[in-house]
């Protein structure tokens, strides 16, 4: 199971990938019961009646909401299991490589108490690796930055392991949040998390081979009367740079700390990317032009951990030392 900030998706041993729905629940605040998750939830934020609350219970990289984030995860598993499964499952759940034990004993315990037999930890940055299909097991510096909803982790892997990692609470949903800000400070114009989101990740699609305007909709600050606004492919690049300078700036960060020779390794095979927030139209190139050490992004960057995971889950001995 990847459980991550924005999405979490889940591999059955043998069978392969069977779930990928957004980390989201909405439940009903008095009750406490969960009244969706996933897309159906997700499709609620910024429309919801009182008495139903929408919360992306790990939108930070830790959790939030205990019991709601439990309760999430146990419907997950439900959905899986209603295809004909086994009751508490072995599990290996990926966690940020920069988390702290207590968060990840957090994780573990949700897991857990959600219906989850056997549990095993998997470092993201590894299962990345293993989704790019790199050889973890080289003594040879490979770097793997992972752009998530919530989180960037930045890792240096070698013979393996981990030989430097960084785990820093920006990622795509900071881009979002950049450019809701942006809107409000330069147009008065709030717009709701869903249609801000849209907006970024159609800001880098091409129609007829050329990047498009986009239209916003949404409210004026002062009178609150319905606006729409239409904004250039670049206005929207600027809009959100803050958030990609501060991943650029953790991967410099992550060059200094690291000796030259792994260095040298990571400049002739080039930085892997991954996670959603890699597939933001010319990132890469931001990232090459800053760091001159070209970027590779797999054709799917929103699985590769959990195809990573899968992968080792499927030859789990040759990959057993990576389980914790
Ligand atoms: P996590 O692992 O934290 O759940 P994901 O790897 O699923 O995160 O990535 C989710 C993030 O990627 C979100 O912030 C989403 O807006 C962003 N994202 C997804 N597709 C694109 C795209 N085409 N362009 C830019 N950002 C994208
Ligand atoms: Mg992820």
């Amino acid at each position: 199971m990847d459980l991550g900030t924005a999405n979490t998706l889940i591999y059955l041993k043998g069978e392969g990938m069977v779930f990928n729905e957004p980390t989201v629940v909405a439940y009903d605040t008095k009750t406490m019961e969960v009244m969706a998750v996933g897309s159906e939830a997700k499709s609620y934020l910024g429309r919801t009646p009182l008495n139903i609350k929408v919360v992306r219970p790990l939108a930070t990289g830790a959790i939030e909401d205990f019991e709601i984030t439990q309760a999430m995860i146990r419907e997950f598993l439900s959905r899986v299991q209603k295809m004909g499964r086994l009751l508490k499952p072995k599990a290996v759940v990926c966690v940020p490589a920069g988390i702290t034990q207590v968060e990840e004993q957090a994780v573990v315990k949700a897991a857990s108490e959600a219906g989850i037999g056997k549990l095993y930890i998997i470092e993201e940055p590894i299962a990345a690796a293993i989704g790019v299909g790199l050889d973890i097991d080289k003594n040879r510096g490979q770097m793997v930055v992972n752009i998530g909803g919530g989180i960037t982790d930045i890792a240096v892997l070698t013979l393996s392991s981990v030989a430097y990692s960084k785990t820093i609470r920006v990622g795509g949903d900071s881009m979002t949040k950049a450019l809701m800000d942006y809107l409000l400070q330069t147009y008065a114009m709030q717009v709701g998390e869903n249609s801000a989101e849209q907006c970024k990740i159609a800001s880098g699609s091409l129609v007829n081979g050329a990047l498009v305007s986009q239209t916003l909709s949404g409210k004026d600050a002062a009178s609150s009367i319905p606006r729409k606004l239409v904004m250039e492919p670049e206005e929207i690049m600027g809009a959100i740079n803050e958030p990609v300078q501060t991943i650029i700036e953790a991967i410099c960060e992550a060059l200094e700390q690291i000796p030259p020779d792994l260095v040298t390794d990571i400049a002739e095979d080039g930085i892997h990317l991954t996670g959603g927030g890699a597939l933001l139209r010319g990132l890469d190139s931001v990232i090459e032009k800053r760091t001159r050490i070209h970027c590779n992004l797999p054709t799917d960057p929103l699985t590769t951990v959990i195809q990573g995971t899968g992968k080792a889950l499927d030859n789990i001995k040759f990959y057993k030392k990576v389980f914790v």
